[in-house]
């Protein structure tokens, strides 16, 4: 680019800079000037580049791709994006767990493997790790669990006593520490270790059948771990060698891919499996459930900006489309919670509209405002409202699940009892509680506050909700009002 084409640098409002290089001062060896805005702009901006770094997968590296269903599934889930021949457009975030955001890549550690899919239906996340199961079984443990993997408070170092100490205080964390003890805790590159959604979740189809359903991505490039000296010699020589390693690949012209087998148990048979199926500590044995072939992930473009892309990705495992569905895996229902609250605290409360967090399908939400709001929805403001708002649509996700595995979580209306409704204790209180002079306040009051804006139509249906608590009640507001 020659020099006449080069942009001309500007403050972040776009105004034309003075001098990239030097500060404005009061003569050519004076002190530096408040005034000059530029040079104070890019200090307190610096000063504030770093979001806080995640508690756990701080360091993590991604690229962009697509999935692809090649399998009819219909007859187990009616999500849109495992439709046979679909192609969902992928962002993936990859990151060792324990470490801080500078440290070395090829730590022995879990990897997280956390997905997002721009389907037409709003984003699905699935955030699991390279490991079908984790150390603990309920989020309870969590917060321990890690604070005995991270730093000591005295010494503000690690401490492989801690570690030791609270696995072998939960036995139920073998399973994982035999993964991560194996040389799959130490997998060579991103591209050669399989992804495992671990938790079970439901799938839904059409007619409201569930289905228990594990995920599992087995590489294409085979897998392939270093052993414990490899993995240390490769933590000295390059802390990054695991986000290299992906970005030199894409960049090279080659994908990375992996093919999804799913196992499929019919919500029937959870109840008297032999053990817990919602259990994160344990895998269903392929024996039982084999799995079954239905996808590829293709990962085939770089991040162009790390930090808008992937440093500020936000995953959630409550992101979850029509036709998938929890399960009762405590650690799943957890991290429901937990990770947008993370994401609040970490990004903002409008994360999910920066363009890597930003559903491709339309938003139509009453939530608005909030710091950062770029896009921000009109009237009406509310729900229920008459004039045109969004209307919610349980048809999509029919009660599958609800009915079949847990009879009692429901959304159904308020009604269930024989005195459930409305109007019976609000009359009463008209009737025999409120005095005559507590009865014409509330009458004037109503009056007064209805014919301060409210249209024809709405005067209408207030006598009419009126009527409905006291005949008398509402005949005196429909008087009031004007109607004789
Ligand atoms: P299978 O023999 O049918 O499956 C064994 C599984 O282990 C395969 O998925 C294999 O797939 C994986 N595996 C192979 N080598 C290793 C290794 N060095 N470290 C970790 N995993 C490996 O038996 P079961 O389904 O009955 O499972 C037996 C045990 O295998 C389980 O207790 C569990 O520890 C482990 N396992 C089971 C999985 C499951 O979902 N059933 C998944 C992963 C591990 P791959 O090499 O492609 O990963």
């Amino acid at each position: 680019m020659s020099d006449e084409q080069r942009p001309v640098t500007t403050t972040d409002a776009g105004i034309p800079a003075p001098s990239d290089e030097h500060s404005l001062t009061a003569g050519p060896d004076g002190p530096i000037l408040l005034q000059d805005h530029y040079l104070i702009q890019k200090m307190a901006q610096f000063n504030r580049e770093r979001v806080p770094e995640r508690v756990v997968h701080a360091k993590g590296s991604g690229a962009h791709g697509y999935f692809e269903c090649f399998e009819d599934v219909s007859k187990w889930t009616k999500a849109k994006l495992f439709e046979k021949g679909k192609r969902t457009d992928v962002v993936v975030r990859f990151s060792t767990v324990a470490g801080e955001l500078g440290s070395a890549d090829t730590a022995r550690d879990p990897r997280g493997f956390a997905l997002k899919f721009y389907t037409e239906e709003g984003n699905y996340d699935l955030v699991g790790n390279n490991t079908p199961v984790f150390f603990i079984r309920d989020p309870q443990k969590f917060q321990d669990f890690i604070h005995s993997q991270k730093r000591r408070a005295d010494t503000g170092m690690r401490d492989h006593n801690m570690q030791w100490d609270f696995w072998t205080l939960s036995p139920e964390s073998a399973h994982q520490v035999t993964f991560l003890f194996s040389d799959r805790g130490t997998p060579r590159t991103h591209r050669h270790m399989n992804g495992f959604g671990s938790h079970t979740f439901t799938w839904v189809n059409a007619n409201g059948e569930a289905f228990f359903v594990k995920y599992h991505f087995k590489t294409d490039q085979g897998i392939q771990n270093f052993t414990d000296a490899e993995a240390k010699a490769m933590a000295a020589e390059d802390p990054d060698f695991h986000r290299r390693d992906l970005y030199e690949t894409i960049a090279a012209g080659q994908e990375a891919s992996w093919t999804l087998e799913m196992q499929i148990m019919p919500a029937a048979e959870a109840e008297n499996y032999r053990f817990n199926p919602f259990d994160l500590t344990k895998v269903w044995p392929h024996a039982d459930y084999p799995p079954v072939k239905i996808g590829r992930l293709v990962l085939n473009r770089n991040p162009e900006n790390h930090f808008a892309e992937i440093e500020q990705a936000a995953f959630e495992p409550a992101n979850l489309v029509p036709g998938i569905e929890t399960s009762p895996d405590k650690m799943l229902l957890g991290r429901l919670f937990s990770y947008p609250d993370t994401h609040r605290h970490r990004i903002g409360v409008n994360y999910l509209q920066l363009p890597v967090n930003r559903p491709k399908s339309p938003v139509h939400s009453y939530n608005r405002d909030g710091a950062m709001r770029y896009e921000n929805p009109g009237d009406p403001v509310y729900a229920p409202n008459s004039y045109g708002g969004p209307r919610a649509d349980a048809e999509r996700y029919g009660e599958g699940y609800h009915m079949q595995v847990n009879g009692r979580l429901t959304r159904s209306p308020y009604r269930l009892h024989p005195d459930d409704d409305d109007c019976t204790q609000p009359g009463t209180l008209y009737r025999e509680v409120l005095s005559q002079t507590d009865r014409e306040h509330l009458v004037g009051n109503i009056v007064g506050h209805v014919k301060q804006g409210a249209t024809d139509e709405m005067r209408q249906r207030v006598i009419d909700y009126w009527r409905n608590v006291d005949a008398d009640l509402g005949a005196r507001v429909s008087k009031g009002l004007g109607n004789g």
